[in-house]
C-alpha cells in the first residue's frame, strides 16, 4: 500500500464509508464534560453532516478503519477483487481524528466500520482498541458505534460494547439465500449467532445495573442492524418479515435499509439497475408504523402489492393499508381508541395524543381536528367528527392520492 498522508486516508475511508446508512446516534445515556471533566458530550450540537432517516440531523466523523477486505462480497465496493484505492488507519490516527475534529466542534462522535484484515479477530481488536483508548486514555464522553465482526470472538465483542454506545451487526440481505449468493464467505446462522450473543450480553449487563450501581455501561444505545435492499430478489413482504423477525429475536434497536446502489466495476451476478430511493423510504415508514403505530408485520405485508410482494411507491403504507381495508374506515374521532386512531392516515403519535387529551373537555369538531394535526386534507375521508362525516371514501382519497405529481428522491452520493 503507498504511503498517505492522513488527509488521503480520511479522504478515501470516508468516502468508503458512505454505503453504511446506520449511523443514527439515538438512544443511548446522557453524558457531557460539563465541569471541567472529561472531553466530548453525546448531546451537544456539531456541524451535520448527514440526516438519520427519522429527520434528525447527526454529526459523526463516519469512516472506515481500512477499506481492504480478504472478503469479496460481490455488492461491496472493498471486497477483495475490486480495483479501488487502498488506506489504512492506525488506531492512534482515528483516535487523533476524532479528538480533533470534536474539539473544533465538526463532530458529536464517532461511526467507525472497517473491513476485514488479516482475520475477524485482528480487525475487531483493532476497532476495541480505538474505542478503548478513546474512552480510557483520553475520556472521551461522545458517542461511539463500532461496526462489529460477526465472525470475531464473542468476547471482543464483548470489550466493544465495554467502550461503545451502540453496536451493530449488519445481516446484509434479506434471506439466507441471497446472502450465500453475493456474500459466500458469510454466514446467516453465524451473524444472528453473534446477535443473539449481544442481546444477552445486553440484558445481562442492564439486569445487573438495576442491582448493583456500579456496573459498567455496555452498549446503552443497543444493537442495529443494515439490509441492502434491491441487491437479490427479496421483494418488501420478505424485507418487512425479516425485519419484524430480528426486531423480535434479538430486541434490536433499528434495522436501516440501504437502498443497493450499483458500483464501479459490479460483479455480474449483482442488478445492472438500482432499486428507487423512495423503496428504502417506504421501508422506513413501514418500520416506523411497526414501532410506534402498532401494525404487525403481517399487518404491513398485507400492505403491499399482490403482484409484486412490494409497498406502492406513489402513496406511504399507511394510507396503503387503510385503502385495503376501507370497511375499518371512517372512525369517529370522540370515540375511537388511541390504536384504532393511530391507523388513520396523516395522524401521528402526537397528533392522536392531542386528541385524546383534547375529548376530554367536548366533542371534537372538524375544525378542532384540523387545529390539532398538521393537515386536515388526508384525514377528512377517514374521521367522523361532531360536525363531519365523509361520503365516499374510495372516490375521496384516490383523487387525493394520485394528484400530486410524483415526487423524485435527490440521489445523495449520484
Ligand atoms: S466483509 Fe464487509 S468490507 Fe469486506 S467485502 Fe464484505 S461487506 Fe465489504
Amino acid at each position: 500500500m503507498a504511503q498517505l498522508s492522513t488527509r488521503q486516508k480520511l479522504e478515501i475511508l470516508a468516502d468508503a464509508a458512505k454505503y453504511d446508512a446506520s449511523c443514527a446516534s439515538s438512544g443511548t445515556t446522557k453524558r457531557d464534560s460539563r465541569g471541567g471533566k472529561g472531553i466530548g458530550s453525546t448531546e451537544g450540537m456539531g456541524i451535520c453532516h448527514a440526516y438519520a432517516p427519522d429527520g434528525r440531523c447527526i454529526s459523526l466523523l463516519k469512516i472506515l478503519l481500512t477499506n481492504s477486505c480478504i472478503f469479496d462480497c460481490h455488492y461491496c465496493i472493498n471486497r477483495r477483487s475490486s480495483d479501488v484505492r487502498r488506506a489504512r488507519f492506525t488506531v492512534r490516527e482515528v483516535v487523533d481524528l476524532t479528538l480533533n475534529f470534536y474539539r473544533r466542534n465538526y463532530i458529536e462522535g464517532l461511526f467507525l466500520s472497517s473491513g476485514i484484515i488479516r482475520s475477524p479477530d485482528y480487525t475487531m481488536e483493532q476497532l476495541v482498541e480505538v474505542a478503548r483508548s478513546l474512552r480510557q486514555d483520553h475520556d472521551f464522553r461522545g458517542y461511539i458505534h463500532l461496526k462489529t465482526i460477526p465472525d470475531a470472538d464473542p468476547a471482543l465483542a464483548y470489550q466493544a460494547g465495554l467502550h461503545a454506545d451502540r453496536l451493530s451487526i449488519n445481516v446484509e440481505l434479506p434471506t439466507a439465500g441471497g446472502l450465500t449468493r453475493l456474500a459466500p464467505e458469510k454466514d446467516a446462522a453465524r451473524i444472528e449467532g453473534a446477535m443473539a450473543h449481544m442481546k444477552s450480553a445486553i440484558e445481562d449487563k442492564r439486569d445487573s445495573a438495576r442491582r448493583i450501581r456500579s456496573t459498567p455501561r455496555f452498549a446503552p444505545a443497543g444493537q442495529s442492524t443494515q439490509m441492502i435492499v434491491g441487491a437479490d430478489g427479496a421483494d418488501d413482504r420478505a424485507i418487512i418479515t425479516r425485519a419484524d423477525q430480528l426486531y423480535d429475536r434479538h430486541r434490536l434497536r433499528r434495522v436501516y435499509y440501504s437502498a443497493f446502489s450499483p458500483i464501479p466495476s459490479p460483479s455480474a451476478v449483482l442488478p445492472l439497475k438500482r432499486p428507487p430511493l423512495l423503496r428504502e423510504h417506504r421501508l422506513y415508514q413501514s418500520d416506523w408504523m411497526m414501532r410506534f403505530y402498532g401494525y404487525s408485520a403481517a399487518d404491513v405485508a398485507a400492505a403491499t402489492d399482490e403482484a409484486s410482494g412490494c409497498l406502492p411507491l406513489d402513496i406511504d403504507p399507511k394510507l396503503a393499508w387503510a385503502l385495503k381495508h376501507r370497511g375499518d374506515f371512517p372512525v369517529d374521532v370522540n370515540r375511537a381508541p388511541r390504536e384504532t386512531l393511530l391507523r388513520v392516515p396523516g395522524l401521528g403519535v402526537k397528533a392522536v395524543d392531542r386528541i385524546l387529551a383534547s375529548r376530554r373537555y367536548r366533542r371534537l369538531r372538524l375544525d378542532d381536528v384540523a387545529r390539532l394535526t398538521t393537515s386536515v386534507k388526508k384525514l377528512r375521508p377517514f374521521l367522523i367528527a361532531a360536525d363531519w362525516r365523509p361520503v365516499l371514501l374510495a372516490d375521496q382519497v384516490l383523487p387525493l392520492a394520485t394528484a400530486s405529481p410524483r415526487a423524485e428522491q435527490l440521489d445523495l452520493f449520484g
